[in-house]
C-alpha cells in the first residue's frame, strides 16, 4: 500500500489559485514526493469558485468568522463548511496517513490565517475553514502548513507520525487483540520515550485497564494518546538516553573499545556534533550482529526504509 498524504493541490504545482498560478513546493514535491502518493485538494476550486476567481478572506462578523469574497463581500462560509464536511469525510476511503496545508490561506490555513475586524483592525489567529473541518474530523492526523515543514526538526517530527499513524491505522485495521495491542505498544517503547517518556506508562496503564472497555473506545483512546504524545517533538538529550538504553541491551556482547566508541558517538549526537543516524546506524548494527530481539523489534531502530529514506535528508 503507498503512503498517502493529502495537501494542498497549489503546493504540487496544480494551477488552480485564484489567478491561475500555483505555489509548487519544491522540498515537498521533490522530497516527500519520491515515497508518498499525493492526495490533492483545491477547496476553492471543488466548491466551484472556479479559475481564475476573485480572492477570499476571512471577516469577523458578529463574533463569527465569515468567509467573504474581498470584493464584493458575497458570503462563501455556508457553502464551504457543507463542502468541507463532505470532503473531509471522503478522505477516509482514500486513507491519507498525513496532511501538507497552504498557510495564510482562508480555506486551507491552519494557523495564524489574517482576520479582518468591522472596524478594519486584522488579526491573525484564524484558522481556514477546510482546514478546520480536517482538524476537526481527524484530530490525530498529521497534519502540517508547508511553512513549518522548512524547520527540519519539524519536518523529522511530521514524517515519523506519518508513517506511526499508518502503521497504528493498519494495525487497527486488522482483526486486533488486546495482545496485539500490546505487542504494537512494546514495539514503540523506544520511539514513545523519546518523545513523551511519561506516555509510555501512560499508555501503558490505558492497555492494562482495557479489558472493560468498548473495542471502538480502546481505539479512539490509544491513538489519541499515541499520536499526542509523537507530536511532542523528541530532543536530544531524549535520543541519547534511548540510545544509551539500547547499548544496556548489548551490554556484555560487545567488547569494552566498541562500547566506549558508541557512547562516544551518542555523547557528540547530543552535543550537536555528530547526526542521530550515526550513534543509531552502529546501535541497529550490533542489534542485528547479535540478533537481540528486543532491539531488532523497536521501529525506533527499524523503520520504514521509506521513512528512514526522507528522515535522511532532513
Ligand atoms: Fe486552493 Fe487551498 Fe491552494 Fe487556495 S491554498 S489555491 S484553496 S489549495
Amino acid at each position: 500500500m503507498p503512503v498517502r498524504i493529502g495537501v494542498s493541490a497549489c503546493l504540487v504545482g496544480q494551477p488552480v489559485r485564484y489567478d491561475g498560478g500555483h505555489k509548487r513546493n519544491d522540498l515537498l514535491v521533490d522530497t516527500l514526493g519520491q515515497v508518498v502518493q499525493f492526495v490533492p485538494v483545491c477547496p476553492e476550486v471543488e466548491v466551484g469558485l472556479g479559475v481564475p476567481r476573485p480572492t477570499l478572506r476571512l471577516v469577523m462578523n458578529a463574533g463569527q468568522t465569515r468567509l467573504r469574497v474581498t470584493d464584493t463581500g458575497a458570503d462563501q462560509t455556508h457553502a464551504m463548511r457543507r463542502y468541507a464536511r463532505r470532503r473531509t469525510a471522503g478522505l477516509a476511503r482514500q486513507h491519507i496517513s498525513g496532511y501538507v496545508l497552504k498557510k495564510n490561506s482562508p480555506s486551507c490555513g491552519i494557523e495564524g490565517v489574517p482576520v479582518h475586524g468591522a472596524n478594519g483592525i486584522l488579526s491573525r489567529n484564524g484558522r481556514g475553514l477546510f482546514a478546520r473541518a480536517l482538524l476537526e474530523r481527524y484530530p490525530n492526523l498529521p497534519v502540517e502548513d508547508e511553512g513549518r515543514l522548512n524547520d527540519p526538526r519539524l519536518r523529522e517530527n511530521f514524517i515519523e507520525r506519518v508513517f506511526a499513524y499508518r502503521r497504528l491505522r493498519s494495525f487497527f485495521a486488522s482483526r486486533w487483540t488486546l495482545a496485539g495491542l500490546l505487542a504494537f505498544h512494546a514495539a514503540h517503547e523506544l520511539q514513545l520515550m523519546a518523545h513523551a517518556p511519561s506516555a509510555w506508562a501512560k499508555i501503558g496503564a490505558l492497555i492494562a485497564g482495557a479489558r472493560k472497555l468498548p473495542r471502538a473506545e480502546i481505539m479512539r483512546r490509544y491513538e489519541s494518546v499515541f499520536m499526542q504524545a509523537l507530536k511532542r517533538p523528541a530532543t536530544r538529550a531524549r535520543h541519547a538516553k534511548v540510545l544509551r538504553r539500547a547499548m544496556g541491551c548489548l551490554r556484555g556482547r560487545i567488547d569494552h573499545a566498541s562500547r566506549m566508541e558508541i557512547l562516544a558517538l551518542i555523547e557528540d549526537y547530543r552535543l550537536g556534533l555528530r547526526p542521530l543516524i550515526e550513534p543509531l546506524s552502529l546501535v541497529r548494527h550490533y542489534a542485528r550482529l547479535y540478533d537481540v530481539g528486543y532491539l531488532k523489534g523497536q521501529y525506533y531502530l527499524e523503520p520504514d526504509a521509506r521513512e528512514l529514506m526522507l528522515r535522511n535528508h532532513v
